[in-house]
């Protein structure tokens, strides 16, 4: 009689390492970054199984998951076909371990090559799946993607720099796919401790490594810059602009600091107010809260409420950013002009423009920063207050 293993036709199965806890996103959120949304609210585990499920030249998909995230997990399947999805296995203390882990349970699945990819690198394409097979078809047994660096490279040690020859450089990309027997054999040897890709067990077990094209677009979610560009690449709705404009003013007094866009400048006299004064940000504020009619700084920070007293103006334009970020806005430019008599702002602009920068994300080449005086006229001009008017261009999916 038969034995399953000959029934069975041979098959080829993706291995998605999905374990990690994303401690190095650190953008407040603890979601671990595989269990993150892109735009449309696909995960982006979601949107790296995609990839493999509608390839023919992919048999299973098993991922491999951390213990405490099968809810997480479920979720993130539950809009996916799943007659290629094998039940996850949990992972192990490294990423060595998690893999081992995943193909131990592949024992008896006929296994002959196996596909290991990272779960936060969703946008593998097709077509670098069939180099791979082609790459399997032709015989080789480790077969790992990789880009060059466009950069020059430098390499320091000690207090020494030396230039490297950026041809010899391969920064190796996942998925890496591997004949099965060698692969499970190299790691269960326990070849190499900790290694930080599969490719290198196998060199570590003495195989020879079949080096293909990777793919730029291929880049694994590591930051949180790296997280809003994968969300803007999945951004294929239709977008409209928002336009929003803000303007505030406030009373000149002694004994107050003056802050213009979050940087102090001394001067003889500084803003009051409740919170810091600062009326640049404040007007700032208002305009990014404009282009989602979201009322006014003063709805979500009423002067009325004392946590606010002498609060940093830096936590309105984080709140008022945040509301944009939850509606899945995207922040194009901004415009800000400052209307004051004295002191003067111009050598202070670039220090505001570099804060402005930092605390909006925006280059600084989206940032107008204008400052005038009124002529005199006025009271700009007869320096009892300072104004501040701006405007803010925020780009929101079609139906809001
Ligand atoms: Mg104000």
């Amino acid at each position: 009689m038969a034995q399953p293993e000959q029934i069975m036709p041979e098959q080829t199965i993706a291995i998605i390492v999905a374990g990690g806890t994303a401690q190095r996103l650190k953008d407040g959120d603890n979601t671990p970054k595989q269990y993150r949304n892109l735009t449309g609210g696909k995960t982006v585990l979601a949107q790296t199984l995609q990839n493999f499920i509608q390839h023919s030249g992919i048999d299973k998909i098993l991922c491999v998951i951390h213990k405490d995230h099968e809810d997480l997990y479920q979720r993130a399947i539950a809009p996916l076909p799943k007659d290629k999805i094998l039940p996850p296995v949990f992972g192990g203390n490294t990423r060595q371990d998690s893999v081992l882990n995943g193909l131990k349970s592949l024992e008896n699945q006929n296994c002959k090559s196996v596909f290991v990819h990272d779960a936060a690198r969703p946008f593998l394409s097709l077509r670098l799946i069939d180099d791979i097979l082609e790459a399997l078809k032709h015989g080789h047994i480790a077969i790992l993607p990789c880009t060059q660096p466009v950069d020059t490279v430098k390499y320091q040690q000690d207090n020494h720099f030396e230039t490297l020859d950026r041809q010899n450089i391969y920064l190796a990309q996942t998925p890496q796919a591997f004949a099965f027997a060698p692969f499970f054999q190299a790691h269960l040897s326990g070849a190499g401790k900790n290694m930080t890709d599969d490719a290198a067990v196998m060199e570590q077990s003495g195989h020879k490594i079949h080096i293909i094209n990777g793919e730029a677009a291929n880049f694994k979610i590591t930051t949180a810059e790296d997280y809003k560009k994968a969300r803007q690449m999945t951004d294929s709705q239709p977008k409209v602009p928002h336009i929003g404009t803000g303007f505030d003013v406030h009373r000149l007094v002694s004994g107050r600091p003056l802050i213009l866009c979050n940087i102090e400048i001394p001067h003889i006299k500084g803003l009051d107010g409740h919170s810091d004064a600062d009326v640049a940000l404040h007007a700032l504020t208002d305009a990014l809260l404009g282009t989602l009619g979201a009322g006014d700084i003063g709805t979500h920070f009423p002067p009325s409420d004392n946590q606010w007293k002498n609060a940093n103006s830096a936590l309105f334009l984080a709140k008022a950013l945040e509301l944009i970020e939850a509606a899945n806005g995207r922040l194009i430019n901004l415009d800000i002009t400052i209307l004051a008599e004295k002191p003067k702002i111009l050598p202070y602009r670039q220090a505001m423009l570099a804060r402005l920068s930092e605390l909006t994300g925006l280059p600084e080449q989206c940032i107008g920063l204008k400052a005038t005086t009124t002529e005199g006229l006025g009271f700009v001009g007869r320096e009892e207050g300072i104004a501040a008017q701006a405007s803010a261009l925020v780009l929101y999916p079609e139906r809001l």
